[in-house]
């Protein structure tokens, strides 16, 4: 047997795993297809993640947010959503009785990196760069691994953690649900005359929603999603002309508003696994469930999935069990599914409603507005999931489309 453990794909939830099982002794390679620069050092890709009070204190335990530079985190403190081109605002504020913030917001680039800083140096964990599996199996006895370059490996428990569209996920025979809402997420850094107050915004506007979530300094990022047939029209619109457009939309709050670096575009796909393990094989991160990003479950359920297994995984090693053992993985699977598949169907379900615009689904939002305005426990409810520390989900109204 070459490895205990294989995981395909080193991004953050793959990285994370291995951190995670570094005090195991166990032998583990990850397998990426991207080349060493881009994993040890990957570009700005756009995406800024809302990270919950329970990613925060799992990224601490992997000693990885440490290394995320203290003024690259930006703490959420307050919240409006807001529908149509009426002013009234549903409102989350930092009241949570101990000063914390809502959430904290990093750069995804940033993210990757402290995981990899954290995971590649590890002695018992080699990282193969550049590798594209081509195709997995398992039988009872160990699961293979064969690369593109013609290589092949083997191990005891194979992890998938390659993406939404997990090819590992399919040649293990797993299905999944998967909902193509036929938009685009574009994302992009702007910054503005006036300060954000470390507040986030969620306009519903109709045919479209903007998200301004603040960053560091007066700078915010900012995310359109638009029908998939609209997306080119703002990727390419000139840098002026989007400005105007944004600070427009936006209502002037920020006053001017300038672009910086460039837009990007993400297809807005959301997957979930039919199932998260099969013989000595499970699924992690987005390949188990990729959500999508309004609610901004995504990296945190990937954090606290990663959690469940290596929990697992960890307890079969202290007994000298089986690590990929049919039941250390099933509890995994009903914990992990238990946790992700209420929260998928319900923000399935909230991007549906914020982006009808029928009349009856028109009213229908702004009612849920005001409803959960005036009812403290809704209200209660949706904060409490935002700072809690234990795995109980993560935030529910966030913040982009
Ligand atoms: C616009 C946007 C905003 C988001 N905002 C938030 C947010 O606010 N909060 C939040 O929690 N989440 C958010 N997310 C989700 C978050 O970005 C993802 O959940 C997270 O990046 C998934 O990590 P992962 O490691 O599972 O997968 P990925 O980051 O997709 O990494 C998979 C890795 O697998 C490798 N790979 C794929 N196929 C192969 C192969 N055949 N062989 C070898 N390697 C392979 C890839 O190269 C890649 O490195 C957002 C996502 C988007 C698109």
């Amino acid at each position: 047997m070459d490895y205990d453990i294989a995981v395909v794909g080193a991004g953050p939830a793959g990285l994370a795993l291995a951190r995670a099982l570094a005090d195991t002794g166990l032998r583990m390679v990850l397998l990426d297809c991207q080349d060493e620069a881009h994993l040890a050092d990957p570009p700005v890709d756009g995406r800024d993640i809302a990270l919950t009070h329970l990613s925060r204190r799992l990224m601490e335990q992997l000693g990885a947010w440490a290394r995320i530079p203290a003024d690259e985190i930006s703490p959420l403190r307050a919240a409006r959503v807001i529908d149509g081109d009426s002013p009234y605002t549903l409102d989350f504020d930092n009241d949570t009785g101990h000063g914390a913030p809502l959430g904290y917001l990093v750069a995804n680039h940033l993210i990757r990196r402290s995981l990899y800083e954290v995971a590649a140096p590890l002695d018992r964990v080699d990282l193969i760069a550049g590798a594209e599996v081509v195709s997995v199996s398992s039988d009872a006895e160990c699961a293979r691994v064969e690369l593109a370059d013609g290589r092949c490996l083997s191990a005891r428990l194979l992890i998938g953690a390659d993406t939404r569209f997990s090819a590992t996920r399919r040649q293990m025979g797993i299905g999944a649900m998967m909902k193509d809402f036929g938009r685009v997420a574009i994302v992009c850094r702007m910054q503005h005359e006036l300060s954000h107050q470390n507040t986030a915004w969620e306009c519903f506007h109709y045919g479209r929603t903007l998200a301004i979530l603040p960053m560091p300094g007066n700078a915010s990022s900012i995310v359109i999603t638009v029908p998939a047939d609209l997306a080119p029209g703002i990727l390419e619109m000139d840098e002026a002309q989007f400005n105007a457009d944004i600070e427009q939309r936006f209502g002037h709050r920020l006053g001017g508003m300038q672009l910086v670096g460039e837009r990007f575009s993400y297809p807005l796909v959301a997957v979930h696994a039919d199932r998260f393990v099969a013989r000595r094989f499970a699924l992690i991160g987005d390949a188990a469930v990729g959500m999508h990003p309004v609610t901004a479950h995504g990296f945190n359920l990937g954090l606290s999935g990663v959690d469940l297994l290596a929990t697992e995984i960890r307890a079969a090693c202290s007994r000298g069990g089986d690590i990929a053992s049919p039941t250390g993985l099933a509890r995994y699977q009903s914990r992990h599914r238990l946790a992700t598949l209420p929260l998928f169907h319900g923000t399935n379900e909230i991007v549906s409603l914020f982006t009808d615009d029928r009349m009856p689904a028109r009213l229908a939002r702004k009612a849920v507005l005001r409803l959960s305005n005036h009812l403290p426990p809704v209200k209660w409810a949706i904060r409490n999931k935002l700072v809690s520390r234990g795995h109980v989900g993560g935030p529910l109204l966030r913040l982009l489309p």
